[in-house]
């Protein structure tokens, strides 16, 4: 797809300076401008995924186990000025300009005409942050000199004058200004230049290389440090190249060294090369990814700016993963938190498995950090993953809706779970998948208890629904708890089986009495459920409460958070997103049907979906529940959250669960996909809004290609020797002499 736009006013290059950031899963460049920082409500930044600096948390009251101090991923030196000055006066004010962003080269492009007296010229930018290339950040300028001439002169550098953006007034940005990062090295290059910075806090090092360079050797040109200078004649045409390379102390020993080398590549390989490498890049990740609607072009487009943008924001070196904003904003300061493996996991699964199994090394790089941070809880064993963190230690300050979510726990034991349905790989679970779910699950036997009744409970924890916290028995919890249990119970019986569980022995002793006592905890927790009402509670006190009429609150106190004390919120039968609900989504086994559309037709009343990881939930189970209206009308709200900015805080970044949420609708909502022990199936809603759908699953090394009209569903093996999947309910083969299966859709 094409994002073009040629907005001008203030607000909107705000919100564009997010869609048109070019990022790779390492590296973010928002979409500033070149002119510089003449723009003072801009947020200019650039970042690096999982590149932080610590910063003091100050409580008035610290109590025991707060957490002392934060991470927050830094804005890193601004590169991306390439002022135009001719005859010595600052191109500025275009008389026309034009901004593209091209999904299938990945690259954006912003054009702009100015009239100097009577004459016209032309430049244009082209930035490209390489897929494959990850420490680079290109920028091409062409200039089109069309009647006018005199001397050029391009001004770039790198200036390490910057700070993250702030805002007191809203708890999901950074609150206080702070400069994060020292200057170590500075060096000039003949064309260019290099820095070295240490962050003050956390005390990592980011080496920043620029050069430029003019292509046309035969205009006259000369080349100083930051600049260049081109004798501009009428009806001239030529490029200069800027390339900008950054490496990492947490990635490499000499970060200086590295970028170097990485720069002296590039530049090697040169810009047409660079620009083809990304496009074979992005051919290829768009044969699997890819969803079509035939009949809405529009649906199609705003897919594919949505997973475009979930391929720019992830991380996939093992120590990374995506942020709630991905690298294109401020927003919740560069943190992880359980969006990543409940919304954003399975489109990489189920499309790139190699990206999903990184977000699982990830976790598993940090789960040292989640046996600290559980002693600090006042456990006794296992771990608890933190709320919110981007190297391993949690960085929530309010610990009601954040630390208190143990429920984290249970969402990364599912993904790995779903790693291991979705591709069988036992060398992974063996060495570290095992040792999470082991982990994880001796958490809960050590924060729940069995009652009186036998029935095993756990207190003081938060869902998912941030308007109801520390409560006893959520259901989420308990029942991805449950899950939590079983599945690590059920890994370990399989390693002893494959003579595969020595690594998680040595790592945690487990031993079969252990596993024992987690399915046992599994086979008696306690599920809250209202038989009157034919509902899970979202807690044992959610349902005592009073409702919140949300029909008499005015639309200017959404979202709630920003307009009420969060006492009074937990007080009443209220929801900031989808709880209970999510949980018949992810956990559907043995809920009666009347039971989950009974707990829809409840819990959507009083739903505010002041988070956008609200929705796509709905959108799922309106379609699981076959309210195709309904499901239709939340998957449009969805589909468009950041393009038309209806949250209204863009400018802080992308919500990327969100983004995952509509791959999500589309395959798990509308197709009804489902992983589980017992295989891939699929519960298929026919089509209304367009005429036919086609995506594209990996599953256990195989692709199929499945493809929904209104009538039938077919689906093709196109790679893989043979495969079983289930269609509503019924078992279907292919094999390579039985390729494509074909199913009706009326008949079944
Ligand atoms: C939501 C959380 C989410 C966080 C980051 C909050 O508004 O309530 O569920 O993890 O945003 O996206």
């Amino acid at each position: 797809m094409k994002l073009v736009s040629n907005k001008t006013d203030r607000e909107a290059r705000l919100v564009e300076e997010t869609l048109f950031h070019v990022a790779n899963g390492y590296l973010g460049v928002r979409g500033n401008l070149e002119e510089g920082s003449c723009d003072p409500g801009s947020i200019r930044g650039c970042y690096i995924n999982g590149f932080y600096d610590t910063v003091d948390l100050s409580y008035p009251e610290r109590l025991y186990g707060f957490p002392q101090q934060a991470q927050r991923m830094i804005n890193l030196p601004d590169v991306q000025n390439m002022k135009i000055l001719i005859d010595g006066q600052l191109l500025s004010d275009p008389a026309e300009c034009e901004r593209l962003l091209d999904t299938s080269k990945g690259i954006t492009i912003r054009r702009m005409k100015y009239t100097r007296g009577s004459g016209t010229i032309t430049v244009t930018f082209t930035r490209m942050a390489s897929f494959t290339r990850p420490e680079l950040f290109l920028t091409v300028l062409d200039i089109d000199s069309g009647s006018l001439s005199g001397k050029m002169e391009i001004l770039a550098g790198i200036d390490c004058d910057v700070q993250n953006y702030t805002n007191p007034d809203d708890p999901r940005v950074a609150a206080e200004a702070i400069k994060h990062f020292n200057l170590i090295k500075t060096e000039k290059l003949a064309d260019g230049g290099y820095v070295l910075c240490e962050t003050a806090g956390s005390a990592l090092e980011v080496a920043v290389v620029q050069r430029l360079s003019a292509i046309d050797k035969t205009i006259e040109t000369e080349t100083s440090g930051n600049g260049i200078v081109i004798k501009l004649t009428a009806g001239m045409s030529t490029t200069v190249e800027k390339y900008t390379v950054f490496s990492d102390s947490r990635k490499c020993k000499d970060p200086v060294k590295h970028a170097l080398e990485a720069a002296d590549n590039c530049i090697l390989a040169g810009r047409e090369k660079l620009i083809m490498e990304q496009k074979l890049y992005l051919d290829d990740f768009w044969k699997v990814a890819a969803i079509e609607t035939e009949g809405r072009s529009d649906i199609q487009d705003a897919l594919e700016f949505n997973i475009f943008q979930l391929l720019q924001s992830t991380g996939r070196d093992g120590i990374s993963s995506i942020a709630a904003k991905g690298i294109s904003g401020e927003g919740y300061e560069g943190h992880y938190f359980w969006d990543s493996e409940i919304y954003i996991f399975p489109f990489f699964l189920f499309t790139r498995p190699e990206i999903a199994k990184a977000m699982l090394d990830y976790r598993y790089s940090i789960l040292d950090g989640a046996r600290e941070h559980a002693l600090l809880m006042g456990h006794k064993k296992g771990a608890l993953y933190p709320w919110r963190t981007i190297s391993g230690s949690e960085c929530s300050s309010y610990f009601p809706s954040g630390s208190a979510q143990y429920h984290i726990n249970g969402d990364i034991a599912h993904a790995f779970m779903q790693l291991w349905y979705a591709t069988g790989d036992l060398e992974f679970m063996s060495n570290k998948g095992a040792e999470v779910l082991v982990e994880t699950a001796r958490l809960w036997l050590d924060v729940g208890h069995y009652d009186r009744e036998g029935r095993f409970l756990i207190h003081c924890v938060t869902g998912p629904d941030e308007y109801t916290c520390v409560i006893n028995n959520n259901y989420y919890t308990n029942r991805c708890a449950q899950a939590n249990l079983e599945a690590a119970a059920a890994i370990c019986q399989i390693l002893w089986q494959e003579n595969a569980a020595d690594p998680v022995e040595k790592a945690t002793g487990i031993t079969p009495e252990e596993t024992e006592q987690f399915k046992r905890a599994a086979a008696s927790m306690w599920l809250p459920y209202d038989k009157e009402r034919d509902i899970h509670a979202q807690d044992d006190s959610f349902l005592e409460k009073p409702v919140w009429d949300l029909s008499k609150t005015p639309a200017d106190k959404f979202p709630l958070l920003l307009n009420y004390h969060p006492l009074h919120l937990y007080r009443h039968q209220v929801c900031k997103q989808a709880d209970t609900v999510l949980a018949h989504f992810l956990y559907e086994d043995g809920v009666e049907e009347s039971t989950i559309k009974s707990s829809f037709d409840y819990y959507e009343r009083i739903t505010t979906h002041d988070s956008s990881l609200s929705r796509c939930a709905f959108c799922i189970m309106a379609a699981r529940l076959g309210i195709k209206s309904k499901a239709y009308d939340y998957f449009s709200d969805i589909l468009r959250t950041d393009l038309d900015d209806t949250h209204g805080n863009v400018k802080d970044g992308l919500h990327t669960a969100n983004l995952g949420g509509s791959w999500l609708a589309m395959v798990m909502g509308f197709a009804g996909m489902r992983l589980s022990e017992k295989g891939l199936s699929f519960r298929i809603m026919q089509p209304g809004e367009w005429k036919r759908t086609s995506f594209r699953v990996r599953y256990l090394g195989k692709l199929l290609n499945i493809q929904i009209d209104s009538k039938n569903v077919e689906i093709k093996l196109e790679e893989g020797e043979s495969v079983e999947v289930f269609v509503n309910e019924k078992q279907l083969s292919l094999d390579s002499t039985h390729k494509k299966v074909i199913q009706s859709l009326e008949t079944m």
